[in-house]
């Protein structure tokens, strides 16, 4: 027995043991290098093992690790402030994952649409939207493999096809509290909203008096070159949720919302270790460094040399669409390899995903160099060869 027999199966796991990590790097037990453009899912945002976390880690942990949420601390209600400032969403919940911070979403806006919409529950979602592993959030979730899985489901939810303002408005109902989604459907493929229907969805939920609400676990903090993706298509949403870059590789998630719609009272929403001081700290230390302009700009110039270097690969070996912003971009490859080609360019080194059997996901570090780029498409290309000449 393998000392890993004792893990709970979940996934399938290759056989490599990632050891240390530096930016974009990571290091297998055996000492071998990997090219890293999975990044954890798009958390860590400044790479491995970054100076500035280790920083605020150490001195944090030194000071104090943990006070309870029943107390203040100073580094959550300062990320609190400073995620406030940069979102214009007045008020902050921090919880420790995704499906956490969007569990609050869902009841925050289940309980204003009891107190001020007579009663309304019922969350408009989409096809294809992913918002965590919760019973609820997996309701909300539009991933067609989990429709028969964890019977019964949570009600009130109700998914539309993307991009579809007339199907959104003739959902509306007198029991519909708000619509969610991702700017990018991050999990289905890096499928984006138009902005146009962002614009026109915008204009819908202040019209019929919803809420909005944006699940920007992956696509926040900088990921498509902004710092919040909302910014490109200029609609604020009532109410986000932050995960994934927020803690740059430690658990840390936000509820933001407009003041007016925060109906939470003493006892509703809480949690254990929700906004403690070691994780705010490094949340601070992250969202200082993402949001200076000269780095967003940054990601903004790699995100289109790489979806340029994406685009020219597909010409050649006769792929199919680049698309996303920043640095989160999918390659459709028009046939089912996704998996091959993960596991062939694993063998060369190279850590890519595949969320889709025909389409790869690219979610560099966002301080990736233009080097680390280049050698990406040079151990792509090749996997390319390997899959193409098949086996032996
Ligand atoms: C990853 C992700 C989640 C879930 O976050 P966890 O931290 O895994 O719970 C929710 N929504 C989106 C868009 C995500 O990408």
């Amino acid at each position: 027995m393998q000392a890993s027999d004792s893990l709970m199966f979940i996934t399938h796991r290759p056989d490599v043991e990632f050891v240390r990590g530096e930016g974009s790097w990571l290091y297998d037990a055996a000492g071998r290098r990997h090219l890293d453009f999975v990044q954890g899912w798009a958390v860590n945002c400044l790479g491995h093992a970054p100076g500035l976390i280790a920083e605020a880690l150490a001195a944090q942990a030194a000071r104090v690790i943990n006070v309870s949420p029943a107390y203040h601390n100073a580094p959550m209600r300062d990320l609190a402030a400073r995620l406030a400032g940069l979102s214009g969403l007045e008020k902050v919940f921090f919880a420790n994952s995704g499906a956490e911070a969007n569990e609050g979403a869902i009841k925050l806006a289940r309980k204003w649409g009891a107190r001020h919409r007579g009663g309304a529950f019922e969350i408009i979602a989409f096809e294809g939207g992913f918002h965590g592993r919760t019973l609820a959030t997996m309701s909300a979730s539009g991933k067609p493999q989990w429709e028969a899985l964890y019977a019964p489901k949570v009600p009130g939810f109700r998914r539309l096809p993307i991009n579809d303002l007339d199907a959104v408005r003739a959902a509306i109902g007198w029991n519909t509290a708000a619509v969610m989604l991702e700017p990018i459907q991050g999990e289905s493929g890096v499928v984006p909203f138009a902005d146009e229907f962002l614009r026109g969805l915008r204009a819908l939920c202040d019209q019929a008096g919803l809420l909005l609400i944006y699940d920007e676990i992956q696509t926040g903090v900088g990921r498509t070159g902004r710092m919040f993706c909302w910014e490109h298509a200029g609609v604020r949403p009532d109410i986000m949720t932050l995960a994934k870059g927020l803690g740059g590789g430690v658990p840390l998630a936000a509820l933001l919302a407009k003041a007016p719609v925060c109906c939470f009272e003493p006892g509703d929403q809480g949690g254990t270790f929700n906004g403690n001081p070691l994780m705010t700290a490094v949340g601070l230390a992250v969202v200082d460094a993402v949001a200076q302009p000269a780095f967003l700009a940054r990601v903004r110039e790699n995100g289109a040399y790489l979806a340029a270097r994406l685009r020219a690969l597909s010409a050649e070996r006769g792929l199919g669409e680049v698309r996303g912003r920043g640095l989160l971009l999918a390659l459709e490859l028009g046939r089912p390899v996704g998996a091959a080609l993960v596991e062939a360019a694993l063998a060369r080194g190279l850590l890519i995903n595949a969320p889709r059997p025909a389409c790869l996901r690219f979610m560099p570090a966002l301080n990736v160099t233009r080097e680390e780029i280049d050698a990406m498409l040079r151990l792509l290309r090749e996997a390319l060869t390997d899959i193409d000449r098949g086996p032996g």
